[in-house]
């Protein structure tokens, strides 16, 4: 009997896919939040596969408590930096990931973000409740209009991709992308230009980050860059929270040296930097780029079939390889 855990209830039917297999014993944390090292020992300790969330910090000394007989570690996300992959590969763990079945549901957001800070969705949401609306005023709530403007997609991997080709074919903005590989095929599929990341900065209007969370892209957004932004430009983030440094954000959107910011993920998730929450120019979601009913469904199948092929011995499909 193979023993698996699964650190939180996930929608779909990923969960009930493992408990048919005739041989698995499948456990769920009894509570709905994140647990702690300690409760994750409890639960884990022993088992041959864990089905984990980006929540979950896994690192070396971890792994040596659930045991040697662990196999597989299948992270709930498409990001792996909760994880230390090194770690795993010395212990001869495999580790998955579930890409590609959340792109349009991430892409669909950060364009859901962009429309709500640019025209100040959030903000006239709370004045209309509060009752202070007095009948239409011309100079409410301005805001730029998006058409036309241009949007500096940072990180253009599938994520990236599928929200320039949304904004350039259905809302007609000029995209132009950096990214540490330049793909001329995909420039030329999708219509957009390749720039410097200093260019990016300094010429969009609208900027989304796509990156996944590296050495190399910690803090590729601070002081310096945000002092390279036009002074009326909007930073988007759904990729990692430490991707952007927070503090320093929350100075440059105070002293308007940016005008606003929407943001998915933050830097000490699931704390915010002080100040943030208190600013009118940022719009704020708790980590849900990916929360469609469809994508959260297909990541828990894509999970469970991983966890499946390992424990009977096939290759998952999403491996994760440094
Ligand atoms: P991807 O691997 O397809 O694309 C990432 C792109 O970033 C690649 O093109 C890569 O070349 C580029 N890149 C890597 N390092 C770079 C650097 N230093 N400078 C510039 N470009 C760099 O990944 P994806 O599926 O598009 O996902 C992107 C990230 O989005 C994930 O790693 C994850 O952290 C994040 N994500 C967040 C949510 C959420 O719920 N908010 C959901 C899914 C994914």
């Amino acid at each position: 009997m193979y023993k698996i855990f699964v650190t939180r209830e996930i929608p779909g039917f990923g969960i009930n896919f493992l408990k048919k297999q005739k041989n698995f014993h499948v456990t769920i944390s009894p509570y709905d939040r994140v647990l702690n090292k300690q409760e994750i020992i409890k639960y884990t300790k022993g088992v041959d596969a864990f089905l984990c969330m980006f929540t979950d910090k896994i690192d070396g000394s971890l792994m040596d408590k659930i045991g040697p007989q662990l196999k597989i570690i299948a992270n709930y996300a498409v990001g792996f930096d909760n994880i230390d992959i090194k770690a795993a590969k010395e212990r001869g763990i495999m580790v998955t990931n579930t890409p590609g079945v959340l792109t349009e549901a991430v892409a669909e957001h950060a364009i859901a973000l962009l429309f709500a800070v640019a025209r100040r969705v959030v903000e006239a949401d709370q004045f209309t409740r509060d009752g202070k609306y007095e009948g239409l005023a011309p100079m409410l709530f301005l805001g730029p209009e998006i058409a036309g403007k241009t949007l500096g997609i940072v990180g253009l991997g599938r994520i990236g991709s599928e929200v320039a080709k949304r904004m350039r074919d259905g809302f007609g903005l000029k995209i132009i992308y950096y990214d540490e590989f330049r793909n001329q095929e995909l420039e030329n599929r999708l219509g957009i230009q390749y720039v410097t990341l200093n260019q990016l900065l300094k010429t969009s209007d609208f900027i989304s980050a796509h990156v996944p969370l590296l050495p190399s892209t910690r803090h590729l957004f601070g002081e310096k860059e945000f002092k390279l932004m036009k002074n009326s430009a909007y930073l988007i983030n759904t990729s990692r929270g430490p991707v952007i440094d927070e503090k320093a954000l929350v100075c440059a959107l105070k002293k308007k040296i940016i005008q606003g910011a929407a943001l998915d993920v933050f830097e000490f998730e699931p704390r915010l930097a002080p100040g943030l929450a208190q600013l009118d120019n940022v719009v704020l979601t708790p980590h849900i780029a990916s929360a469609t009913i469809e994508a959260r469904g297909k990541m828990g199948e894509l999970a469970a079939q991983s966890i499946i092929d390992a424990l009977s011995g096939k290759k998952p499909q999403n491996l994760v390889v440094i």
